[in-house]
């Protein structure tokens, strides 16, 4: 089983939904994919957090086993995210990002990291994705995030650390704006000619597409009674799809399908309550069990 190192946002988020709201809680993009992939196999976090970031935030990592050795703690504030959304859950409005010690971060890669055969680029400033690749061996495969902030403040920078991915991992609403097209199929092409073989698109409640070359594939989102915040549910996917391909140890099409759907797996449990308190108090039983009602909500026949 490969190894998988995370690079992305450690945060303190503030969310408001139509069903509650939290002020300052544990988030970001680095911690939502870890505790998902956790499940999985071994995970690597680089990030920086300030000198607020408390030992219970700590104990988060600690309790899923998570590798926190390129987990730097500096002078001044952690990362600081304020969102809200409204009834329709799918998209989120930011009222404020404060990038705090990000603004002066330069990750440096623990020796120990670098030959982690699966990385992942969490959504953070592109020029950052890029060093750490810059600073690791080849890994097997390649996996980025990003939105709408940096693509629209930093595209050139976006453009070319996609140039080095396997595979982007973005919303609808992102590929649309990274591609300047709106077909989203046409706008799949115009992205993976940019470099990633791969483009798999998030729709929030309608599941996610992926591009694969020539090939489409579409899974649902699973259809939940109760969904509360979705807040990193985007990151939760991208967590359970690289922990369930690294778990896999292989690529292709078959397998990328069945992580696909581990993915949507993962994001379903994170939105069933607010900040990571569904997402850390799974078990392997309830995982593959939700993996089953999958595959029955998905399945049909040809006659
Ligand atoms: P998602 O999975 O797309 O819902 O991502 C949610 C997480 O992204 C939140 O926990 C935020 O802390 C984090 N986030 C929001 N804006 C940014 C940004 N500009 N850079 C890095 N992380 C961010």
């Amino acid at each position: 089983m490969g190894s998988i190192l995370v690079v992305g946002s450690v945060a303190f988020d503030s969310v408001k939904t139509p069903f509650g709201k939290v002020d300052e809680i544990l988030g970001g993009s680095a911690t939502y994919f870890s505790v998902a992939s956790s499940y999985f196999a071994p995970v690597r976090v680089v990030a920086v957090v300030g000198k607020d970031f408390g030992d219970k935030h700590v104990e988060v990592f600690r309790k899923h086993s998570i590798d926190i050795e390129g987990l730097e703690r500096i002078e001044g504030r952690t990362f600081r995210w304020k969102g809200e959304y409204g009834y329709d859950l799918n998209e989120a409005r930011t009222l404020d990002t404060q990038l705090n010690v990000f603004e002066t971060f330069k990750p440096l890669i623990p020796e120990s990291y670098r030959s982690s055969e699966y990385v992942f680029l969490g959504n953070i400033d592109p020029e950052l994705q890029l060093s750490v690749l810059n600073q690791i061996k080849r890994p097997r495969i390649v996996a980025c995030d990003t939105m709408n902030f940096w693509i629209k403040g930093k595209p050139e920078a976006v453009k070319k650390t996609i140039q080095h991915v396997d595979i982007l991992v973005i919303n609808d609403a992102e590929t649309r704006m990274l591609a300047d097209e709106p077909n989203l199929v046409r706008a799949a092409s115009k992205i993976m000619a940019m470099g990633p073989k791969t483009l798999i698109v998030k729709r929030g409640e309608y599941g996610v597409l992926m591009f694969n070359g020539k090939s489409i594939f579409g899974a649902p989102a699973f259809p939940l009674e109760e969904v509360f915040d979705p807040t990193g549910a985007g990151d939760s996917f991208a967590g359970g799809f690289m922990g369930a391909l690294a778990h896999a140890g292989d690529v292709n099409e078959r397998i990328f399908r069945r992580c696909i759907i581990f993915g949507s797996v993962m994001a379903s449990f994170n939105v069933e309550q607010f900040s990571l308190n569904r997402l850390t108090n799974l078990t392997r039983g309830e995982i593959d069990e939700r993996f089953r009602q999958f595959k029955a909500l998905t399945h049909f026949e040809e006659f």
